[in-house]
């Protein structure tokens, strides 16, 4: 799989990443740094699953090659990203972090379907399965 985030990672500085129980159970067996849960998982104030951070960034960022380390298996929300949901506004937005979001968004259209896809995901993967 062609990594179109090579040389960047801004999305991967302090990242406050939520993770499904998909999300977890596929990182656990793809895990190139063989890290324990506890290693790579911060249980939020409100029960949520979240990636940690190491020196800023996330635990799987290799900050010197600016890479994702577990690109292939990255949580959901990772695919989903730039394109982010607004619960305050009930839509979706393109985060303007990303340099280079209409790579991964070219249109509306796809930003809408993507955004029904992200709801779902979060009501049915995060939000209700929070431990
Ligand atoms: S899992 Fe990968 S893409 Fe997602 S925040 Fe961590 S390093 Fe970045
Ligand atoms: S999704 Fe955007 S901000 Fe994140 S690493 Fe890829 S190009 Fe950079």
């Amino acid at each position: 799989m062609k990594n179109i985030c090579k040389d960047c990672g801004k999305c991967c500085i302090e990242t406050e990443m939520l993770l499904s129980s998909k999300d977890i159970a596929r990182i656990k067996k793809n895990n190139p740094k063989h890290l324990k849960i506890t290693s790579f998982i911060r249980r939020t104030e409100e029960g949520f699953n979240q990636l940690i951070n190491v020196k800023g960034y996330c635990v799987f960022f290799d900050s010197a090659a600016k890479l994702c380390t577990i690109y292939d298996v990255r949580p959901q929300g990772c695919r989903f990203y730039p394109l982010i949901y607004d619960p305050d506004k009930g839509h979706c937005t393109l985060d303007q972090d990303c340099p280079r979001p209409e790579v991964f968004y070219p249109n509306k259209n796809y930003q809408m379907q993507t955004c029904k896809k992200i709801v779902r995901f979060l009501e049915n993967q995060v939000l209700f399965t929070k431990l």
